[in-house]
């Protein structure tokens, strides 16, 4: 419930936290949940944009696009703690509208070889609508559906019949397909036979751990092998310094983003295309 999902997201956040200088008070959440009633409409979210580069040419592809709160008291407010409380209150749809024509807007005023990868709640994904609001934003911003991707994380309902049903008319309407947080969630690898999806976004926790544990690199090499067995890309999340990256490189990862390679930030701060030797 509320207070459960409160105290979880308080506890991952913390680390992140400090890392991006995010300010949070120890908040009932109920109070924050009454206050994300008004922030839509207060302008209250910004979404900041993460560099993604390939692995092969060591170029920039795209951003991931990651959602902030700017609350007019307690400040700036990380995802983990206010998206649990988004989905428990049904909020979640209308945020998610905003993400994707904001994320549209802003893809349409980047270079073209740039793609940007939104993420999505499971709860987007229980009805068509999500694909309606897509394809407007795409028409009203002039967008090539291949510059957006969609991140969905693995949940227990993400076999159903209408997640499958909506992801199939993602990708018809042109839109690529990225499981998020890989080898996290709760499922059985038999929904990758069934879902269209495009990449496996590898989680950061076994990339954390890739110097110093043989599981995670032998975890990221199967990882890696079944993504190609299956025709599917790999992006690693969370690379924090060289040798992460190299060994990634060296497992034969396809793609990486994380705070070695580039941090979250405004749109502004995000010009032109990137070259990995010149990130940071
Ligand atoms: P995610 O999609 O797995 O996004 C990656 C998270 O890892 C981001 O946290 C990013 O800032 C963080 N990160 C990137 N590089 C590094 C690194 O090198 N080290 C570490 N420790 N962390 C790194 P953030 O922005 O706090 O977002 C947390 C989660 O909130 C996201 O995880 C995603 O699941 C969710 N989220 C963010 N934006 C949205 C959104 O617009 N809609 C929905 N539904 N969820 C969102
Ligand atoms: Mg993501
Ligand atoms: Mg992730
Ligand atoms: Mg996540």
């Amino acid at each position: 419930d509320v207070a459960l999902y409160g105290a979880k997201a308080a506890g991952r956040g913390r680390f992140r936290l400090y890392r991006e200088g995010m300010v949070m008070a120890d908040t009932n959440p109920y109070a924050l949940m009454k206050d994300l009633e008004g922030a839509i409409g207060g302008g209250q979210f910004e979404l900041h944009y993460q560099p993604i580069f390939s692995l092969t040419d060591d170029r920039q592809t795209g951003y991931e696009a990651l959602l902030r709160w700017k609350h007019p008291e307690r400040g700036m407010i990380p995802p983990d703690h206010f998206i649990p409380l988004a989905e428990e209150c049904g909020q979640i749809l209308e945020l998610g509208k905003w993400v994707i024509e904001r994320a549209c807007r802003d893809a349409a005023t980047m270079e073209p070889a740039l793609s940007v990868a939104i993420n999505v709640s499971p709860l987007q994904l229980k009805s068509m609508e999500i694909v309606d609001v897509l394809r407007r934003s795409l028409e009203r911003h002039g967008l090539e559906p291949k510059r957006i991707e969609i991140e969905i994380t693995e949940t227990a309902g993400i076999s159903s019949a209408e997640v499958i049903a909506v992801l199939k008319a993602m990708r018809k309407l042109g839109l690529s397909i990225s499981v998020d947080d890989f080898g996290t969630g709760y499922s059985s690898l038999s929904y990758l036979t069934m879902l269209p999806v495009n990449k496996l976004k590898i989680d950061r926790s076994f990339v954390h751990d890739l110097e110093n544990r043989h599981e995670c690199r032998a975890l990221i090499a199967g990882i890696v092998h079944t993504a190609t067995s299956l025709n599917l890309k790999t992006v690693a999340e969370g690379v924090e310094d060289e040798v992460q990256l190299n060994l990634l490189k060296m497992c034969g990862c396809n793609f990486a983003q994380g705070y070695h390679l580039g941090k979250p930030r405004p749109l502004s701060a995000n010009a032109g295309i990137r070259h990995l030797s010149k990130a940071g």
